[in-house]
């Protein structure tokens, strides 16, 4: 689960991470109140989207006058951001962040992700920062600094004070840099985090070090534990058609193919999209239905998986085990008959109650195609596409 800037900044600052006194507005008029609040004379207007590389997109505006501010606000807030990360739809601002603009002296980054080789925690800092880590890491590797941490001993001072000096960041520097590092770990352990990034961490006008861009994201199968976390979740950046999967108890994930996919078990599903590949289709999307389908559960897994307007055609591939197969096959029918399904559907059943489930199929008089395995289900599915 991806956090927004703003949220991260507000979650850092209870760690006692420097970042820069601002608030988050979801309007032009209250981007000028927020501003004067702050006072000074300059301050950024920052587009708040679950994506990076916001100030190449124009999300990332210094702004002069507090009527610059709102003008500022008044262009991102709704508007469709551009960046490398969104593709070319973009994403719609609804929000953006206004704080005290820093002067910077010099951009570092700072990072921690989980290294799943290795099993640990890697702190990866760069004193080429403010860039993309990615771009740094492939064009110049030198710079990107890496250090696994021991679970056992976290991360002490002595491995803080030598990221820090292979950096650059010395002298008085150096404690503040320690102070940041630790912090964002324990902050990192303490909320179950994926990913930490503070890019640009920068040296700004009074010689000190502040985290001027933010972002973590979290383990969604352990948000519940955090309700300080989970409250961050912004469903406006999730998709729709997979907020309302969640809701029915379906685990759905959207993808760009035309073979629209309804298979209980996520193991069963993941093979029945490499079936779908290997036979040249493409999988519109991953959903798993889970062990207890009801006909309701299949209803509106249908229901979900349609309103994808790229999903020509629709693969059933059912193994029925705790579940059965004339319960599926009720669910089936019925949803082809509530819903007007016009798209060609595959269905291959197997297990408990297989030959109930026939019946009922064809019993049905609907132009189901039957398939007798994986393999078959898959091959029909892309053959029906032509
Ligand atoms: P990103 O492009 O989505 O990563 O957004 P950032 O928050 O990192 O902003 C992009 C760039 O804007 C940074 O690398 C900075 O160079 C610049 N920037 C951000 N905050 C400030 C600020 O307070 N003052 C100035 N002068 N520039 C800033
Ligand atoms: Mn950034």
């Amino acid at each position: 689960m991806d956090i927004h800037e703003h949220q991260t900044k507000e979650l850092l600052r209870s760690y006692q991470v420097p970042v820069p006194e601002g608030r988050v507005a979801d309007a032009e008029a209250s981007a000028g109140i927020i501003a004067e609040q702050i006072g000074g004379e300059r301050w950024v207007v920052k587009a708040q989207i679950h994506a990076g590389g916001r100030g190449k997109g124009g999300g990332v505006k210094v702004a002069n006058s507090i009527d610059e501010v709102r003008q500022h606000a008044d262009h991102i807030i709704g508007s469709h951001l551009v960046t490398p990360q969104t593709g070319a739809e973009g994403k719609l601002v609804q929000r953006v962040l206004v704080e005290a603009a820093q002067d910077i002296k010099q951009e570092f980054y700072l990072g921690l992700v989980i290294d799943r080789t290795r099993q640990r925690i890697t702190v990866i800092a760069s004193a080429s920062g403010g860039m993309d880590i990615e771009t740094v890491a492939s064009t110049d590797p030198d710079q990107v600094i890496r250090e696994a941490i021991d679970p056992a001993i976290g991360l002490p001072e002595f491995l803080c004070r030598k990221i820090a000096a292979r950096i650059g960041l010395t002298g008085a520097l150096m404690p503040q840099a320690v102070k940041i590092m630790r912090a964002l770990y324990r902050c990192f352990r303490d909320k179950k985090a994926l990913m930490a990034e503070i890019n640009p961490l920068a040296i700004v006008g009074d010689g000190r070090l502040m985290a001027l861009d933010a972002k973590m994201s979290f383990d969604g199968n352990a948000v519940h534990n955090y309700p300080e976390i989970t409250a961050y979740r912004d469903f406006d950046e999730e998709d729709p058609k997979e907020v309302e999967a969640s809701g029915h108890g379906l685990n759905y994930i959207a993808l760009d193919g035309s073979v629209g996919c309804i298979v209980n078990g996520a193991g069963l599903a993941m093979a029945t999209m490499d079936a779908i590949s290997f036979h040249q289709g493409r999988p519109a999307n991953f959903l798993d239905v889970g062990g207890g389908a009801s006909p309701e559960k299949i209803a509106n897994a249908f229901r979900i998986v349609l309103k994808d307007p790229n999903v020509k055609v629709i693969l059933l591939n059912i193994f029925a085990g705790i579940n059965r197969c004339d319960w599926v096959a009720t669910g089936v029918v019925q949803a082809m008959k509530q819903q007007d399904i016009v798209e060609p559907v595959i269905v291959r059943l197997s297990g408990t109650n297989f030959a109930a489930g026939q019946k009922i199929l064809a019993e049905s008089g609907l132009p189901f195609i039957t398939a007798v395995d994986l393999d078959d289900a898959a091959r029909k599915a892309v053959e029906a596409l032509a």
